[in-house]
């Protein structure tokens, strides 16, 4: 049982008023004494002999009791700190952190979809010229209102790409808005716009990044950091399946769905 499940079984125990010191870790003997309180409430949840269990056993069955609680898979209340309560303790800490639990995601595969015949990310400079030199530009505009992540005072009224992805990213842009519609798009932080076209390097990289020319799109970056996985990008979570359902028929690829970081980044190239 590392630090991270014990904040989670402290969290959990706070939430339901019997731990009222610090969320720290640190399986304490206020920790004990909460653990020891919940177990006596569901008692008839634990095997003969439980209450000889050592306090570390007491601790994790009680966080396994968390789990079952919010109806996350967590196999037979032991107190034995396996692969199982490891992965559902993970769970609840998402669920706790996020207020959701987090996608299943073996059960999505990204779509590899290429309709419009997009390049692969290596042919990029022969087929369309160097980034030295701007690309040509087409400004979509977009169906429901953005604003600059980093300054969301400043609405643009679309979004700046190579003019051969341009009638691609209207037809997502179109269907993403049809989908969702102004208002769940704007609670999903979609307004949220981290921008396009940009003559930079990749980030920890030294080729030119799909920004470059004006390919690839960012969205909502704060909560999708550069490595941040699954397990926290707010882009991989289920009520997003949709959205990049949307990109990936018209051959988009999402970083985060096939590499599992930089979850903000979409781009209209193969990897
Ligand atoms: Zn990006």
């Amino acid at each position: 049982m590392n630090k991270t499940a014990v904040r989670t079984l402290q969290q959990f125990l706070a939430d339901n008023d019997s731990y009222r010191a610090r969320v720290d870790g640190v399986r304490g003997p206020k920790t004990l004494a909460a653990v020891n309180a919940t177990l006596q409430t569901h008692a008839g949840r634990l095997p003969d002999g439980a209450d000889r269990w050592s306090d570390r056993r007491r601790a994790v069955a009680c966080l396994q009791i968390a789990c079952q609680q919010h109806k996350i898979e967590v196999g037979p209340i032991d107190g034995l700190w396996g692969p199982q309560t490891e992965h559902a303790a993970d769970i609840l800490a998402t669920l706790q952190e996020t207020g959701s639990k987090p996608a299943p995601w073996r059960d999505q595969q990204p779509l590899d979809a290429n309709p419009n015949g997009w390049y692969r990310e290596a042919e990029l400079e022969q087929a369309l010229g160097s980034p030295t030199r701007k690309p040509p530009m087409v400004v979509v505009p977009c169906p429901w209102k953005l604003a600059l992540a980093w300054d969301l005072n400043t609405c643009p009224s679309g979004i700046g790409c190579h003019e051969q992805v341009a009638d691609s990213l209207a037809r997502v842009l179109d269907r993403v808005h049809g989908h969702y519609g102004p208002q769940r798009l704007r609670e999903l932080g979609l307004h949220r716009f981290g921008g396009c076209y940009n003559k930079r390097r990749k980030r920890g990289g030294t080729r030119w990044s799909t920004h470059a020319w004006g390919l690839a799109v960012d969205w909502d970056p704060a909560h999708n950091k550069l490595k941040w996985g699954r397990d926290r990008a707010r882009l991989a979570r289920p009520e997003y399946d949709t959205w990049w359902r949307l990109w990936e028929e018209e051959g988009w690829v999402s970083l985060g769905r096939t590499r599992n970081f930089d979850w903000m980044h979409v781009q209209a190239a193969k990897l």
